[in-house]
């Protein structure tokens, strides 16, 4: 059973980033489970011990977020809630002596890197912690210091095959045992996240590139703590205008691109093939995006987003959408439902699901629109030419030919008068699928004028 997870911090509203890491853990389990047929499960696990900075309204607007995507977790945790599972585990290590106290200030810790730096040495931390006797440490601490701890990673190769990277491969010895435990006695993300890793059993982890040495940190924990090492793959970051995205760069959030009538499905097609040479292909459902799904097709560049490909491609994905969706998606807003006849009419011209409003004002009020006297003149005397019977997708062009034959107008001069006095636009969509919707009363009222 493949089991991924999604694991944001809850320290702001997430960007397309995030976005884009929740739906390649998706993705990856969803097309792994077509191939196999293997069950999968989605964790969702809020990294909310940072207790300052992690608010609910941020926790709120994830769930919020991965429910418009279509995304559903089959679990939810909060590592605000595993604390006392932290501190075992912690327990544990100390014991076993893979655990060391330090009591270096930030000031003093970033002097010994900028010495390592200026000798041309890496900026790893000495251990220097790991030499303090029983005497000097209860020195420090009579001098009011208080410790926080280190795990201390065995100097020698750490390597994994990565699904994106291929073979990664660090050596202990060139990293800084990482600080499990700070000075406030809290923890930072490295240890919680693989003890959550194990405890869940998450056996595929995809998270961006920014962790690749972060893995090779925590295989080592998985290792020591005698957990099953995960499979991993990092693909490359986004780079945008901004340079590289992160939850803490201002650009557009997720709400603000719903907000703007971005759909889910072309969120989710763009960023299942931007960074492979693939085609983009303007998917409606994860199970077809999840049918095209490759992580291993994903390349180690850096990949471009342009926000605005997401507003072009935004047409592709609306204009293709069953009615029941429409629907859906106008239901959501709290507007009305609409019918197959009218989606069928207008939906060429739309861009976005907020576009709609307008062509049901137009197509359905008993607006009448202005015109100059001589295109008005026109527009009545076509009116007695109108076929008998009920309108359908045949009488626009039976009656345009009689108009033809009887007035000698053609091409635009017959046709833009009569556009301009049923809709109101200089274009949309075909008249001729627009006179059913339309119907002989309101066609004849608005030709009058
Ligand atoms: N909370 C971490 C982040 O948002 C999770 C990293 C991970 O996936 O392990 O970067």
């Amino acid at each position: 059973m493949i089991t991924v997870r999604f694991a944001p911090s809850p320290t702001g509203y997430m960007h397309i980033g995030n976005l884009r890491t929740a739906l390649l853990n998706y993705l990856f389990a969803l097309s792994a489970h077509r191939q196999t047929g293997e069950a999968f499960s989605f964790v969702l696990r809020m990294d909310d011990t940072d207790t300052e900075r992690s608010k609910p309204e941020y926790e709120q607007a994830v769930y919020e977020d991965m429910r418009w995507l279509g995304i559903p977790w089959d679990r939810l945790e909060h590592q605000s809630g595993r604390l006392a599972r932290y501190h075992e585990v912690l327990e544990e290590l100390k014991q076993r002596g893979l655990v060391y106290a330090c009591y270096e200030t930030a000031e003093e810790l970033e002097y010994k890197r900028r010495r390592q730096r200026a000798r041309g040495l890496p900026p790893v931390y000495d251990r220097a912690g790991l030499r303090l006797t029983a005497e000097e440490r209860a020195k420090l601490e009579s001098e009011g210091r208080r410790p926080h701890y280190r795990f201390m990673l065995e100097h020698r190769e750490t390597s994994w095959d990565d699904i994106v990277r291929g073979r990664c491969s660090y050596n202990g010895a060139h990293l800084s045992d990482p600080i499990i435990v700070r000075e406030d006695g809290t923890f930072p993300y490295m240890l919680p996240s693989v003890i959550d890793d194990m405890d869940f059993g998450i056996t595929h982890i995809i998270r961006g590139e920014d962790h690749v040495t972060n893995t090779a940190v925590q295989i080592q924990m998985f290792e020591v703590l005698g957990g099953k090492v995960p499979v991993f793959g990092h693909p490359p970051l986004l780079t945008g205008r901004e340079g590289k995205l992160s939850k803490r760069v201002g650009s557009l959030s997720s709400r603000e691109l719903r907000e703007q009538g971005i759909e889910p499905m072309t969120i989710a097609s763009l960023l299942a093939r931007l960074g492979t040479s693939e085609p983009v292909i303007a998917c409606q459902t994860w199970e077809e995006l999840a049918q095209h799904f490759d992580l291993t097709r994903f390349g180690r560049a850096q990949p471009h987003f342009d926000t605005d490909d997401l507003f072009k491609l935004n047409p592709r994905v609306v204009r293709s959408m069953p009615l029941d969706q429409v629907n859906a998606r106008l239901k959501e807003r709290g507007e009305k439902e609409i019918s197959e006849a009218f989606w069928e009419t207008i939906s060429p011209n739309i861009n976005k699901i907020t576009d709609i409003a307008q062509w049901e004002r137009i197509c359905f009020s008993d607006e009448t629109f202005s015109l100059t006297e001589e295109d008005r003149n026109f527009c009545r005397q076509t009116v007695d030419l109108l076929p008998n019977g009920t309108f359908d997708h045949e009488t626009f062009g039976v009656w345009t030919g009689i108009v033809k034959e009887k007035t000698g107008r053609k091409g635009r001069e017959l046709f833009h008068p009569i556009r301009l006095a049923l809709t109101g636009c200089e274009q949309g969509p075909e008249l001729k699928m627009l006179l059913p919707v339309l119907g002989r009363e309101k066609t004849i009222m608005r030709l009058q004028g």
